[in-house]
């Protein structure tokens, strides 16, 4: 009788309903990365960041809405300890493997974890955060530097410092309180919803982002940096953070943000978001640009070229988001293309020479940009070189400048603020230009050999 009872108890009362929400949701490179069963609609992370010591103390406060009913959920974290959670308030147990966390709660917010339920989860965290070693050798998560540090999180970088749902396809809003001694600036995406205030010799930074972020753009800069903000045309708030050390050798193309903004509004439509800007550090800080939302982190004075690269991201890729890192080339394709434009309109390098260079030059050709052989590899040339050449082939094919602009406006616009596949784009390419393009997509994106450069 007991055992009966014991078997009947967790359908008629007592357990909790509803499944485990799913370890990962089988991104092609990254199986683990993300998790399923919710999606997030806001993250409220706050940290205190010891620079000497390289240490922090966070929490996270992540608003989301069920999309099953779950009975625990993960996040995903890598490094840092845990020193406490809670689900709606109530004490979650955590169970930690690798780099997922699995929040299980009790009966009493059972209720509130049914699909379609929006529950809030925080997570308390404190530790040395780690760098990551990504698949390719290149280095992301949290970047300690010289007078501070550096976090940046393509592909995976972010759950180095916050817990969250680190895939691509779970957007959110953010909210970043950061705490740092007094003398030093912490800079991450969008606005600052007030001023620093200062309290025992320790600055709080609150930065606002209220348009849907992937959390691999998400970024914080910790150091001593030259600040300026402006506004430009259309209301966008331009906020830029130099380190002194490079600000003499930036100032110039630093301050052609606002221009280089305009100019690719003209090309692929109106500027996505509220805020724009940079962050510049030193070279040996980073060991590449990325296009964080609302304002690019370069190591070292950048050139024009990688200036319009990383804000040609902020459609392509930032608002425009990849539904997996397969996509990758949805962001460098179009993204090496702007600077293809921008030196057929700016330095009189008629994209066809662009094309060409890229046509010629072998590494372009070592797999098919659509389809990289491994997670190592979504980084690699053909996904912007020869992504770049899709672009270009289809310019061709519309044959028609204005139609074309016109067909990346409408993409960034139908996609704005969410997630697209290769397969929305060349369905969509398709259905707006009237051409069967299969040809083209099986030569240039998908095909394994080199075809001719008018084939
Ligand atoms: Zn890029």
């Amino acid at each position: 009788m007991l055992l009966a009872l014991a078997l009947l108890a967790p359908a008629c009362s007592g357990g909790v309903a509803g499944k485990p929400g799913a370890s990962g949701v089988r991104d092609p490179y990254f199986p683990k990365l993300g998790n399923g069963g919710y999606d997030v609609t806001h993250y409220a992370v706050t940290l205190d960041v010891d620079p000497d010591e390289q240490r922090l103390r966070g929490s996270v406060e992540i608003t989301a809405r069920a999309t099953q009913d779950l009975s625990s959920f993960n996040l995903d974290l890598a490094g840092l300890t845990v020193d406490s959670a809670t689900v709606e308030g109530r004490p979650a147990a955590v169970n930690r493997a690798g780099d997922e966390l699995t929040l299980r709660t009790d009966a009493k917010v059972e209720d509130r974890l049914r699909r379609g339920e929006t529950f809030r989860a925080v997570v308390r965290y404190s530790g040395s955060p780690k760098t990551i070693t990504d698949p390719d050798e290149s280095e992301e998560g949290w970047l300690p530097t010289d007078d501070g540090a550096l976090a940046l999180g393509e592909p995976t970088g972010s759950m180095a410092w916050f817990p969250g749902n680190h895939h691509p396809s779970d957007k959110a809003a953010y909210d970043l309180t950061v705490t740092v001694p007094k003398g030093l600036t912490a800079v991450s995406n969008g606005v600052l919803a007030g001023p620093p205030t200062t309290e025992k010799g320790r600055t709080t930074f609150r930065w606002h982002t209220a348009e849907p972020m992937a959390s691999y753009l998400a970024t914080l800069a910790v150091g001593r940096f030259d600040t300026k903000t402006s506004t430009m045309a259309g209301g966008i708030t331009v906020f830029t953070a130099v380190d002194p050390e490079v600000a003499k050798a930036s100032a110039r193309t630093v301050a052609r943000v606002p221009e280089v903004v305009a100019w690719e509004a003209e090309h692929f439509g109106p500027y996505p978001f509220s805020a724009t800007g940079a962050i510049v550090e030193r070279e040996q800080d980073a060991g590449y640009a990325l296009e964080t939302q609302n304002r690019p982190v370069f190591p070292g004075p950048p050139g024009m070229e990688t200036l319009v690269h990383e804000m040609a991201h902020q459609w392509f890729g930032d608002s425009v988001t990849p539904e997996s890192w397969r996509d990758m080339w949805l962001n460098e394709g179009p993204a090496t293309y702007a600077e293809w434009l921008w030196a057929e309109e700016k330095e009189d390098t008629p994209a066809d020479e662009s094309f060409d260079d890229a046509y010629e030059d072998e590494d372009n050709w070592a797999f098919p940009p659509a389809d990289p052989p491994s997670a190592a590899d979504i980084s690699e040339q053909p996904v912007y070189g020869r992504g770049a050449m899709v672009i270009h082939k289809i310019r061709e094919a519309v044959d028609d400048d204005e139609e074309f602009f016109a067909l990346l406006k409408g993409w960034t616009k139908a996609h704005r603020h969410g997630n697209a596949s290769t397969a929305d784009f060349t369905a969509y390419v398709e259905e707006e230009t009237g051409q069967d393009l299969s040809g083209l997509w099986k030569a240039w994106l998908y095909g394994r050999s080199r075809p001719a450069a008018d084939g």
